[in-house]
């Protein structure tokens, strides 16, 4: 564990949640927003714990000790360093679990010349759009032992699913998208070609820096937003899939943002030769008109998603002129 490593876990984990997280009070405030409270580490029967949440550090004028919140969880546990830091992120739960994935893979793509590769076949070629979007790779069979070395137990793992019950990577042969609480997977070669983690999708992707737009374009794949995103569309939203759950299509609906009741709606989903795409976006379309928002179903040529069109060659004049020609 680095020094850089256990700074950022004091970030995410700051000591007045820890000591919350664990039933301590403050009995009193005291100067420069510090709080005194009894001391957890020795038998206290008067205030003597001061906090100060501002530095993350504590001090006891009883017993004596100080320190931050690894410190802390080593006193009051009495266990070692990395056992520390393994018992700070369960406490963290799986949103640094999440995070702690994401670095790897991202880590990885660069490491894997078939990843990229894969990566400029779908049009994704911009390094700025691959950082923002935290796009990576999961090679298979070493995330596991990675964050086995970082504290993390083998339940945690698959309890998240990310081992399966083998013990094996569940992402293997993967570019990974994270999302909010769960990662987007997409095969590079034979397997099923998406896959999330048990639970939720969650929201729509990216909801706070696009809901102040007054004209969004929703896509279904992660791949369609990139490459959208990529040619200048910053006003580009996603619901991994067809269907819409119901946090997302309140969220369409919602009178939230700068865009509120007067924002309008641009389905651009898929355009599938069997014509499903077709009435997924006529439905949904009806769907949103019923709750009062203006919806308009982009027609893509034959066969094509927004991600294939621009593979093929098409520009961003071009797909604007799809969007103006739009139609309910
Ligand atoms: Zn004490």
């Amino acid at each position: 564990m680095s020094w850089p490593a256990a700074n950022f876990l004091k970030q995410q984990i700051p000591l007045l949640d820890y000591l919350k997280g664990q039933g301590w009070k403050p009995a009193r405030r005291s100067a420069r927003g510090r709080l005194l409270g009894l001391c957890p580490l020795h038998a206290d029967h008067q205030p003597s714990l001061l906090v100060d949440p501002n530095k993350n550090l504590f001090y006891c004028y009883g017993c004596g000790r100080g320190g931050d919140v690894i410190r802390f969880v080593e006193l009051s546990h009495n266990m070692r360093f990395t056992e520390a830091i393994a018992l700070l992120r369960r406490f963290g739960g799986l949103g640094s679990l999440l995070k702690d994935v994401a670095n790897f893979y991202q880590v990885q793509l660069h490491r894997h010349y078939e990843a990229i590769e894969y990566l400029q076949q779908r049009g994704i070629n911009q390094p700025q759009i691959i950082d923002e979007l935290g796009i990576g790779y999961a090679p298979g069979r070493c995330l596991r032992h990675w964050l086995m070395t970082m504290g993390y137990s083998p339940v945690d793992l698959r309890q998240a699913g990310l081992v399966n019950a083998e013990g094996y990577d569940t992402y293997s042969h993967r570019i990974v998208f994270p999302l909010e609480g769960n990662l987007y997977g997409r095969s590079t070669g034979a397997a099923s070609p998406h896959r999330f983690l048990p639970g939720s999708k969650g929201r729509l992707y990216a909801w706070e820096k696009v809901r102040n737009y007054s004209q969004i374009i929703l896509v279904e794949g992660m791949f369609d937003l990139a490459v959208l995103w990529q040619a200048g569309f910053r006003n580009v939203t996603c619901s991994l899939g067809t269907h819409l759950n119901a946090q997302q299509f309140r969220q369409l609906c919602a009178d939230d943002g700068c865009g509120g009741k007067s924002r309008r709606v641009y389905l651009a989903l898929d355009c599938d030769d069997n014509g499903s795409g077709q009435r997924a976006t006529q439905c949904l379309s009806q769907r949103l008109r019923a709750e009062g928002v203006a919806t308009l179903c982009v027609e893509l040529p034959d066969g094509h998603d927004p991600n294939s069109f621009f593979v093929s060659g098409g520009t961003a004049q071009e797909f604007q002129r799809l969007l103006e020609r739009a139609r309910l």
